[in-house]
């Protein structure tokens, strides 16, 4: 298979909890035309349930009347309505969970969701089971697996982290390959992770060096699995789920 006008290799990201380090973030997506998927949590688009991360750095939640169009171009997926450990709930509140983030995520952004993340990268077969029976078309964990092979079940687990120490020599092997296979390169991580001037640029100059290129396909969570998944079944790539 290929992905989208014969390409071999796709490049998405990850980004979870939704917070207001995603606007500058975005921006750095957009001036390198990449794209992205945002996991949000539906239950904590406020800046009431901002908290402190590493060093004492205030994490404020995005708030969606603030900020209404800025993952335009990108895509929204479920990451549970309050970011519990879903393995651990009862089987009401797990689907509760899953679709009041859908729910009311489709209605503010105006989109269909069929991804998600699932909160601190933790699950079982109910809640794989519950995802699927509510639209979900992935479930992205947080294990790294070093690897491009794409998915093969609704488990989707990622490249790596967008900090892990590896990830330059990731990208140099993703860039130099020659592949005849498709390949996925899949980064996650939280905006909020990237603190002083410095991680910003290294990530900058991180995505820089892999942009413009015509034998990556720049694209959506969504719209990487829609591939791979349709061109199993036979489908049609613009077909929706
Ligand atoms: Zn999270």
């Amino acid at each position: 298979m290929s992905f989208k006008n014969g390409q071999k290799k796709a490049l998405t990201f990850s980004f979870d909890d939704g917070n207001e380090d995603d606007v500058r973030l975005v921006g750095l997506l957009n001036r390198y035309g990449l794209k992205g998927t945002f996991n949000l949590n539906a239950g904590l688009l406020s800046h009431t349930s901002s908290w402190n991360f590493e060093g004492g750095k205030e994490v404020r939640h995005i708030n969606y009347t603030e900020h209404p169009h800025l993952y335009d171009g990108h895509e929204i997926a479920c990451h549970t309505y309050t970011h519990p450990h879903l393995e651990a709930l009862d089987a009401a509140t797990l689907e509760n969970e899953i679709v009041l983030d859908k729910k009311v995520l489709e209605y503010l952004y105006g989109c269909e969701i069929h991804g998600m993340a699932l909160p601190f990268g933790s699950y079982n077969d109910a809640v794989i089971q519950a995802a699927a029976e509510n639209g979900m078309a992935y479930c992205r964990t947080t294990w790294a697996t070093q690897s491009f092979s794409p998915p093969d079940s609704l488990l989707l687990h990622p490249t790596c982290h967008f900090l892990d120490g590896n990830i330059g020599e990731l990208a140099r092997r993703f860039l130099e390959s020659e592949t005849k296979e498709p390949q996925l390169f899949y980064i996650w991580g939280h905006s909020y992770e990237l603190v002083t001037e410095d991680d910003w640029a290294a990530f900058e100059g991180f995505c820089k060096s892999l942009s413009g290129r015509e034998d990556i396909w720049y694209c959506t969570n969504i719209e990487a699995i829609k591939a791979i998944q349709n061109k199993e079944t036979g489908r049609d790539n613009d077909e929706k789920l």
